[in-house]
């Protein structure tokens, strides 16, 4: 047994253990290795006062602690959820036009606020409005960083200091701390509920109409639903009730597809709105986000009458959430595939979309190519559209199911640790990878992360 001092006094010294992790693997850059070396040895120093006996200190785990330290936290992942558009994992990914749109841009300059023709000054608001205008068949259009700041432009630039009638049953948190009761206070806006939780009707939105109200705004449950005794005023009703008695109207459609409904009907989605759906009722103004059901770029959409989005133009607020020349070439080039007829190429619709025997097919051939092995089993399963749309939705799907001798969360965290991570979700104690949300491209880091999984079970 040693003592304490002679335990401290065996500490290596940082620059040592530096110089011995790096001889023991070459990856890590200098500063990271001399990083995860002085934590490793704070670490065991805390251990020894603490009374404990931390044995020597390895200088390949050193070494692999820097590898990991050199890893940015931003990182590729294959999301094997099943969720088409997982908020936490990126939600859209990009179609090749869009990326391709993005590395033009990026690499050097471009027309953001030039016009050609004029060979002066131009607006980064027009690049993606004439196409809103023609997919939403609205007046006029406008782009934001995201939807939560469109609905708070919108909200400040045509209802601040005054009074916004919202049903009950609409006051809704989509996540990320976004409530709707807070978002208006903070827009400056007096909320006036109405209605109860499962029933509002129109009526309910007249009596509450005085002379201080600005807008009677409608929001859409994306991420719960309310089934049973219910009823709630139509955006019709409430968009008739504001012209008659003068009062601007206003939607926060949260995930805002631009397919018809009836296309949206045919991948899958069917009882998402579509924004060309309710600018076609009249609706002031619309927002809705970029990068779920529409599969582009994180972005804001607000579509509508020209003099609603002249306010939201006006506004000084729009200096603070405008979008970037990233964004809007992601964005433009996205809406240009649905204005070719190519919407079924937006990545998240295609993936929406995707046959269950297709489906079937690709998960029969990713199994093979990672196995053959008793741990591994082709299963039926079910996907979720996420991103705020359709919460009750279950799409058939197909994974590969991963069990073992220890726990699914062994497993699941094994997947996790892979060059190229992959998240799966633990259903009824194996490991599920649904193929959905496996893009092509991801389909060699599944198949290897998945083989250094069965090796390490063979090695212990
Ligand atoms: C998702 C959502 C938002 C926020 O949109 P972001 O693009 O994430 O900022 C706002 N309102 C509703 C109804 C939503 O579903």
């Amino acid at each position: 047994m040693s003592t304490r001092d002679e335990l401290l006094r065996a500490l290596p010294a940082v620059h040592e253990l530096a110089t011995a992790a790096a001889a023991a693997s070459a990856a890590a850059p200098r500063w990271a290795v001399v990083e995860a070396a002085r934590r490793a040895v704070a670490e065991h120093r805390a251990a020894i006062l603490r009374g404990e006996q931390p044995g020597e200190i390895a200088p390949a785990a050193v070494a692999a602690a820097a590898a990991a330290l050199a890893q940015p936290s931003l990182r590729r992942v294959v999301n094997a959820t099943g969720v088409v558009l997982h908020t936490n994992l990126g939600r859209a990914p990009l179609a090749p036009e869009a990326i391709a749109a993005v590395v033009d841009v990026a690499a050097g300059y471009s027309t953001l606020e030039y016009d050609l023709a004029a060979g002066a000054r131009g607006s980064r608001h027009g690049h993606a409005a004439h196409l809103v205008r023609e997919l939403t068949g609205a007046d006029d259009a406008l782009v934001v960083n995201n939807n939560a700041a469109a609905c708070v432009l919108a909200l400040s630039a045509l209802a601040a200091g005054r009074e916004v009638i919202v049903s009950r049953g609409e006051l809704v948190e989509i996540g990320g701390s976004f409530r709707i009761p807070d978002i208006l206070r903070q827009s400056g806006c007096r909320l006036v509920e109405v209605g109860t939780t499962n029933k509002t009707r129109i009526a309910d939105y007249r009596a509450a109409i005085t002379p201080d109200t600005a807008l009677l705004l409608k929001v859409h449950p994306s991420n719960f639903a309310v089934v049973g005794f219910t009823e709630a005023a139509s955006l019709a009703e409430v968009v008739a009730l504001g012209r008659e008695v003068g009062v601007p109207s206003m939607i926060d459609l949260g995930s805002g597809a631009l397919p018809s409904t009836a296309e949206l009907r045919a991948l899958g989605v069917g009882g998402e709105p579509s924004a060309r759906d309710v600018v076609a009722i009249g609706v002031d103004l619309a927002t809705f986000s970029g990068d779920k059901l529409l599969g582009g770029p994180q972005a804001g959409v607000l579509a509508g009458r020209a003099d609603a989005i002249a306010r939201c133009r006006r506004h000084p607020l729009l200096r603070a959430v405008r979008p970037d020349k990233l964004t809007l070439a992601a964005l433009v080039a996205t809406l240009g595939l649905y204005r070719d007829g190519r919407g079924r190429d937006v990545p998240a619709l295609a993936m929406l979309g995707a046959a269950p025997d297709e489906l079937r097919r690709r998960a029969l051939a990713l199994a093979a190519a990672c196995g053959p092995s008793p741990h591994l089993a082709v299963i039926e399963t079910s996907s979720a559209v996420g991103g705020g749309a359709l919460p009750t939705a279950e799409l058939p799907s197909w994974a590969l199911a991963l069990d073992g001798p220890g726990a699914a969360d062994a497993i699941d965290r094994a997947l996790r640790a892979a060059p190229v991570p992959v998240v799966g979700r633990i259903v009824d104690g194996r490991v599920v990878l649904d193929v959905r949300t496996i893009l092509p491209r991801d389909e060699v880091d599944v198949v290897a992360a998945v083989r250094m999984l069965f090796a390490g079970m063979t090695t212990g």
